[in-house]
């Protein structure tokens, strides 16, 4: 029988392996400067939990989320993002009474049923943030400021970043008038859009089959009230204030329903179609409509899969060093418990002026031959070896893997 993994899925490993941690660390680093602390949230959840949040006339909630009822007949989804875990923590452990400011980030796969390609999987990973507790659009503008450093952080520089304000309950409503209006007016829309049209007139402009045919939407801008106003000029003008380069987009409305006020998402042109690499914005209604406190909450996430590709992409993991492999031989086998001692000393502690390094072996009960094979497979860049005549000096042998050439070392100088 022959198992591959599912559809959509990908293992990851060796230096795919080792960039994703990096950047889970880098990520942790920044977070920690801006005072965020970890969630680790269940990979799975209620389902209604984000139907609920996230809306049920978006794509992930119609076509997207893996349902599943348990062995008790419980319907359950795989997390198809963070935020509505997070707000359901922060409400279930009464935070939203005890620290009604929070600020938390996480990490961890998400699942969605997807048409796989490349930068878009059924099981991917995404970091995120989430801000609770501000109405300020010092937060608004402090989580874009974020998301767009941590994208630096791995090299990504040239990055497009989007902005537009949805409005609030208040201002809302007039712009879904006039946007059902037009919307009435425009011909050949397609099924979804036409669905969408009663329930979610915002969603149609998401809509990447009838996007063409908006020519003269209604703007959000003309609609929004003077605090929305107010709120986006000001995020506005502290982006500005820190050098941040950023377009207004009048159409971005994003796939999930909590947003109001801000929202925001970042591209590269370095990824090919699946270009977007982060977005976010406020969502001041969920909290209190999950049945928490009234709490004003901004956050955003990011695509570990296609941050990194457009890492890759920039050229900035080529000078990575990887760690030098060391293999430590014996020569003669009455030696390889000492071998063994110094292996353990060096994958404890490294070797003197070179810490960067896997140690491999030794393997007892081999000829030196067929361990220095063994070496040259792994691609060992030194070999140690442990030999009786030389060891009696207090030395070993140390091969150069690549030139074969051998020199005589004290062992005291490693
Ligand atoms: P897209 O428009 O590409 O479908 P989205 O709006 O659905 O993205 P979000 O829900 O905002 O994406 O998720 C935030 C980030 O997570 C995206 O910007 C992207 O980098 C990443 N992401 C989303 N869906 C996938 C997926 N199926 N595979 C890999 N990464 C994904
Ligand atoms: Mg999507």
């Amino acid at each position: 029988m022959n198992y591959k993994a599912p559809r959509g899925t990908h293992d990851i490993f060796r230096i795919n392996a080792s960039r994703m941690s990096w950047l889970e660390q880098k990520a942790k680093v920044i977070f920690n400067r801006h005072g965020f602390e970890e969630v680790r949230t269940p990979a799975f959840e209620d389902a209604a939990l984000f139907m609920r949040s996230i809306g049920q006339t978006t794509d992930i909630v119609e076509k997207e989320m893996y349902i599943f009822e348990d062995r008790k007949k419980r319907k359950l989804a795989l997390r198809p993002e963070g935020t509505a875990s997070l707000v359901r923590a922060f409400i279930e452990h009464r935070m939203d009474v005890s620290m009604p400011a929070g600020r938390f980030f996480y990490m961890g796969e998400m699942f969605r049923y997807e048409r796989p390609q490349a930068g878009r999987y059924r099981q991917f990973h995404q970091i995120g943030a989430e801000f609770f507790g501000s109405s300020s659009p010092a937060a608004d503008a402090e989580i874009i400021i974020l998301a767009q450093d941590l994208l630096s952080s791995v090299g990504i520089n040239k990055m497009n970043i989007y902005i537009n304000s949805l409005g609030c309950e208040k201002c809302r409503p007039f712009f879904r008038e006039a946007l059902v209006k037009y919307l009435d007016s425009v011909r050949d829309l397609c099924e979804d859009c036409l669905r969408r049209l009663e329930k979610n007139p915002l969603r149609v402009l998401d809509c990447k089959t009838d996007s063409n045919k908006f020519t003269e939407v209604p703007r959000m801008s003309d609609y929004l009230c003077d605090c929305c106003k107010d709120n986006f000029n000001l995020t506005q003008s502290l982006l500005k204030s820190d050098g941040c380069n950023y377009t207004v987009d009048e159409r971005l409305v994003r796939g999930l329903d909590y947003y109001t006020k801000t929202v925001f998402e970042i591209r590269s042109d370095a990824v090919g179609s699946q270009d977007a690499l982060a977005a976010g914005g406020r969502y001041d209604n969920l909290i209190g409509e999950l049945g928490g406190q009234d709490t004003p909450a901004v956050g955003f996430a990011l695509g570990s899969e296609r941050v990194l590709l457009a890492a890759q992409k920039t050229g900035f993991f080529d000078s990575f060093q990887e760690s030098e492999k060391i293999f430590i031989a014996v020569a003669d086998q009455e030696l390889f418990s000492e071998a063994f001692s110094f292996a353990l000393k060096a994958m404890r502690n490294g070797l003197k002026g070179n810490k960067n390094i896997s140690v491999f072996g030794p393997v007892n009960g081999k000829s030196l031959t067929s361990q220095l094979k063994f070496a040259d497979k792994i691609k060992a860049v030194k070999t140690i070896v442990f030999a009786r005549t030389e060891f009696e000096d207090g030395k070993f042998l140390v091969k150069n893997m690549k030139d074969k050439t051998q020199t005589k070392v004290l062992i005291s100088e490693f």
